[in-house]
């Protein structure tokens, strides 16, 4: 394998003293700055960097990103994880200096505008959600998913019950949701599905006793199927004195629709970097404010903010917090735009949101559901979950299906999860898709099914078309190439043992 002729134009383009901008070499004119720093910590050698003009890496930079799919160029249809289109205005919003230039240590008198948009996030949050209260500090998911089995452990040991260990969540949940709990001590017990997907109350029924500590779920499932059984199932864990957590990764299909505060959960995250508007995947910033009912209130982190006469504050907090969990007030650049986002589309618009996105995956559903096989029956919430176990015959896997769809320029759905699906492919298509769009993705995935049956090889082989084809992803995490220079000198490695 040679070092090509385009990896060199990609890579190798630093010329020693090209330089994008010069500074003035007379830039100080009193002492020199680095005089107090010891000789032994100065740098001897250059560091190395590349030494490039501004057309050039400008050039490098933009033509790597167009190498990639994002929401911005591609349709996006992931499960599960709502990976939705976000409007430019809020990122405007964020990107504000009267906001990026505050510090969380200054004085609350001086940053009442923030503190507002704070406090007025947190009363959004409560009413669509329908908790008391909320602490905006975690900065994603699984970081509330942890912070809430903190604060069910707190909770229960203020009751005496410290012999609750246990935590349940069904074999659908999201992985998060079992890490979670298990890294903060609780023995993970997983719940089966009924032959509907839903919880199995039978099953859920001879788990629960006074080891109880949790019930964990997201509702709609990660099958987008909304547990019917809801009352019946967080009236079962009270009864047994165990609390509900919802994982809100799945929220989107229920604004202004349903409130998990209404259906018995006692905690709850909101990844407000899906549903509210967040660019995030390569791992964030994000936010996972955690909302709880008034008998968990004085568990919550702290601080909180209260409201005064004279203007808006930070509380001391309460003698039984759990104490914080994230310096300063959390990730609040994605608040901003969370809140942005939900003042351009008020009370109304947000129910358009869910209903547009239902609408959605109910038309993909219906449209592919002649060529492959729903995993679950009836209508579904934001996303549905195809099973490709028939095409395995052909030794075709939904990986596969994935990667082909690569080449028709969508960014592959979700494969493989939710587990207890096999071959799944799992399709959220989102409440800002045009008709257009999901007609043409139904189109692509219509043309594999014609593939697979006629030439599988080309689906197997797949992508054809993109600069990366199927990476070794084992490898790749044992063995991260993080520099470009690693993978130069890897390929001169590979070359060498080859000739
Ligand atoms: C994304 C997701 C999580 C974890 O949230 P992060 O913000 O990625 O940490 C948990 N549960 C479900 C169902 C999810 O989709």
């Amino acid at each position: 394998m040679l070092i090509s002729q385009d990896d060199r134009l990609s890579f190798e383009k630093s010329k020693p003293g090209r330089r994008a901008i010069r500074l003035p070499e007379e830039r100080y004119s009193g002492e020199d700055p680095l005089k107090n720093i010891p000789q032994g910590l100065l740098r001897q050698t250059s560091i190395g960097f590349p030494e490039l003009g501004e057309l050039d890496v400008v050039r490098h930079f933009i033509n790597l990103s167009r190498k990639n799919f994002s929401v911005d160029t591609h349709f996006y249809p992931l499960g599960s994880c709502t990976m939705k289109y976000n409007p430019k205005v809020n990122e405007w919003a964020a990107r504000q200096e009267k906001f990026t230039a505050l510090h969380p240590l200054q004085d609350a008198t001086t940053t009442q505008g923030m503190l507002q948009i704070l406090w007025e996030l947190e009363e959004y949050l409560k009413e669509i959600s329908g908790m008391d209260r909320f602490t905006l500090q975690p900065a994603a998911g699984a970081h509330g998913e942890l912070t809430g089995m903190m604060l069910v452990r707190a909770y229960h040991a203020s009751r005496g019950g410290s012999t609750r260990t246990k935590v349940l969540v069904p074999d659908s949940s999201h992985g998060t949701n079992p890490a979670s709990a298990a890294l903060f001590g609780y023995h993970v017990v997983e719940i089966k599905s009924d032959s509907h997907g839903c919880v199995d109350l039978e099953d859920l029924k001879q788990h629960l006793d006074e080891h109880v500590a949790c019930l964990m779920l997201t509702n709609p499932n990660t099958l987008g199927l909304f547990e019917k059984n809801i009352l019946e199932i967080t009236k079962l864990v009270h009864q047994h004195g165990g609390l509900l957590y919802y994982d809100g990764a799945n929220l989107n299909p229920l604004l202004g629709i349903a409130r998990p505060g209404d259906m018995g959960f006692d905690i709850i995250h909101i990844n407000l970097h899906k549903t509210f508007s967040t660019p995030h995947g390569g791992g964030g910033p994000g936010s996972g404010p955690v909302g709880v009912k008034k008998h968990l209130m004085p568990f919550l982190p702290g601080p909180l903010m209260e409201r005064t006469k004279k203007g808006y504050a930070w509380a001391s907090p309460s003698p039984q917090s759990i104490g914080r969990v994230k310096l300063f007030h959390g990730n609040v650049g994605v608040m901003i735009r969370a809140y942005v986002y939900l003042r351009v589309l008020g009370k109304e618009g947000l129910r358009k949101v869910s209903e547009a996105a239902i609408l959605n995956a109910n038309y993909m559903k219906e449209m592919l559901k002649d060529v492959f096989k729903v995993a679950t029956e009836g209508p579904c919430m934001h996303e549905f979950v195809l099973s490709l176990k028939s095409f395995v015959a052909q030794g075709v896997h939904a990986g596969d299906v994935g990667k082909r769809l690569l080449d028709f320029g969508f960014h592959a759905p979700t494969v493989h999860f939710p587990l207890v699906v096999p071959e799944a492919l799992m399709i959220e298509p989102t409440e800002t898709e045009a008709r257009e769009t999901l007609d043409l993705f139904i189109e692509a995935m219509k043309e594999i099914a014609l593939e697979i049956a006629t030439d599988p090889e080309r689906v197997k082989t797949a992508p054809h078309t993109l600069p990366v084809r199927r990476p070794d992803d084992v490898l790749a995490a044992r063995k991260p190439i993080l520099s470009y220079r690693d993978q130069v000198r890897e390929k001169v490695l590979l070359a060498e043992a080859v000739a």
